[in-house]
């Protein structure tokens, strides 16, 4: 494991939405991000895209690389620099990639 004091960059591992029928907060797997999702509360479909701005985020969570607990922050924190509640570590938080897209390759192509 990493020493506990190494600043740690940190992807959201899900994200927290009010549903956008219902209102209630959602807890989504970040898996799901960019698809259609639906509530499992009301039954509603939306769209689930963290870069939308008509998406109510209202934060995310991850695992804390240093110590493995889950952390809650709130949207707004999700480029800061923080440290984790339980052990101290710091961590930055680091937008979620766009999921694989297999980008063209440039080189060789056979045929
Ligand atoms: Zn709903
Ligand atoms: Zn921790």
């Amino acid at each position: 494991m990493a020493p506990i004091n190494e600043l740690q960059r940190v992807e959201p591992g899900g994200f927290h939405i009010g549903c956008p029928h219902c209102q209630q907060e959602l807890r989504i797997h970040r898996k799901y991000a960019g698809c259609h999702v639906e509530c499992k509360l009301c039954r509603g479909r939306f769209r689930l895209d963290p870069e939308s701005s008509s998406t109510r985020l209202v934060g995310f969570f991850a695992e804390c690389p240093h110590c493995l607990e889950e952390l809650r922050a709130a949207w707004r924190y999700r480029q800061a620099r923080v440290a984790c509640k339980r052990c101290g570590g710091r961590i930055q938080f680091v937008p979620l990639k766009p999921a694989q897209q297999n980008p063209a390759v440039p080189g060789t192509v056979d045929g």
